[in-house]
């Protein structure tokens, strides 16, 4: 009933051309698949080229991140309304790469969900724990707090336009990905905060993905697991045959 979701970030990677020529091969195995969603976040300078060679594709485009406001005196941020013109229907907001190099916490990052809402773009919240707090036994504790305070004044209609997305930082571009085992641990757990938050429907209707090592070779046996809804893949959405074999995943 959830449908699933999967999403490539290329983060600083690929010029116009470079992220042309990627797209064009994504954008052919991506043909056809009917049954579950694909977003591509390409650097925000090739959003308009990479939203013009989708179009009419099944294929659709996000922002990496997103400012609150329409426009304005926002030096080096790129506005919901902006990402809409280009052709996105989406925004990565709060991944850990921002929180942990550009400082940007939970409230600016709440900011940020609450302007993606207001212009009607999907937002797509990145929570996750780091090693350090893993072994210290604050992993539920650290997502709770990036959960509430991530969502805080997110209604519960407009929850139901949300997406979850779950990264543990140590598995993010290392090679080491969760267990499927503690995968489905963190998201039954987020799945059950949301219920608490809002209602058991609404929790149950919202997209909850895992993000941190996905490759060809891990994505069915995650994406099997019940509360894991979609990826978000990074090193492995820059080359055309991975990425298609993790959106055709099984
Ligand atoms: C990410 O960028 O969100 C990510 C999960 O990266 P990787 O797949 O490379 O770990």
């Amino acid at each position: 009933m959830r449908r699933p979701l999967l999403v490539g970030n290329w983060k600083m990677h690929t010029t116009i051309l470079e992220a042309y020529l990627l797209v064009s091969e994504i954008g052919k195995c991506a043909a056809g698949l009917d049954d579950r969603d694909v977003l591509l976040a390409p650097p925000q300078i090739a959003l308009h080229e990479v939203a013009r060679v989708l179009q009419n594709s099944d294929v659709s485009i996000a922002s990496q991140n997103v400012c609150w406001k329409g426009e304005g005196a926002f030096t080096g941020e790129i506005s919901p309304t902006m990402v809409k013109a280009a052709g996105g229907v989406a925004a990565i907001i709060g991944h850990s790469e921002r929180r942990q190099i550009f400082h940007e916490d939970n409230e600016m990052i709440n900011k940020r969900v609450l302007g993606a809402l207001k212009y009607d773009l999907m937002p797509i919240l990145c929570i996750g724990e780091t090693l350090e707090e893993r072994e210290s036994d604050k992993t539920f504790s650290v997502l709770e707090d990036q959960i509430r305070q991530g969502l805080a004044g997110v209604t519960a209609e407009n929850m139901e336009k949300t997406v979850v997305a779950y990264e543990p930082v140590w598995a993010i571009g290392t090679g080491k990905t969760a267990t499927k085992e503690q995968a489905q641990e963190v998201h039954a757990f987020i799945r059950k905060l949301l219920a608490e938050m809002y209602e058991k429907d609404i929790a149950e209707s919202v997209r909850i993905l895992y993000g941190g090592s996905v490759k060809p070779d891990n994505v069915d046996e995650l994406m099997a697991q019940t509360d894991i809804d979609g990826a978000l893949v990074g090193g492995a959405a820059l080359k055309a045959d991975s990425f298609c074999r993790i959106i055709n995943f099984i």
